[in-house]
């Protein structure tokens, strides 16, 4: 989910893109945005995800991304697709919220 502040100092919704198959507008955007607005305190930020990983050695994020595999093989698939150059590499800059 993409974010920005608008002038008066609310927030707007930029973008919103889940990995579920209906990817847009779907029942967990929803369930985020109701998670978010009862508990608004309990969102980091993706740039707190971006210092503590560029801080870690390149085996240290080896297995991170190994034991994600082994948690969820479609992580494997993800990372066998990136590996033989079938992903786009360049993502757009995102906020990340934790439920
Ligand atoms: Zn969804």
């Amino acid at each position: 989910m993409e974010f920005k502040n608008s002038d008066n100092g609310t927030i707007l919704i930029e973008d919103t893109l889940c990995s579920c198959p209906v990817k847009y507008r779907c029942k967990h955007t929803a369930a985020l945005l109701i998670a978010y607005h009862h508990n608004p305190n309990d969102t980091r930020d993706q740039q707190e995800l971006i210092q503590y990983f560029s801080k870690q050695t390149k085996n240290n994020l080896i297995e991170t991304l190994l034991s994600l595999g082994e948690r969820d093989l479609k992580i494997f698939e993800h990372l066998f697709k990136i590996k033989d150059g079938k992903v786009r590499k360049k993502r757009k800059k995102a906020k990340y919220i934790r439920f």
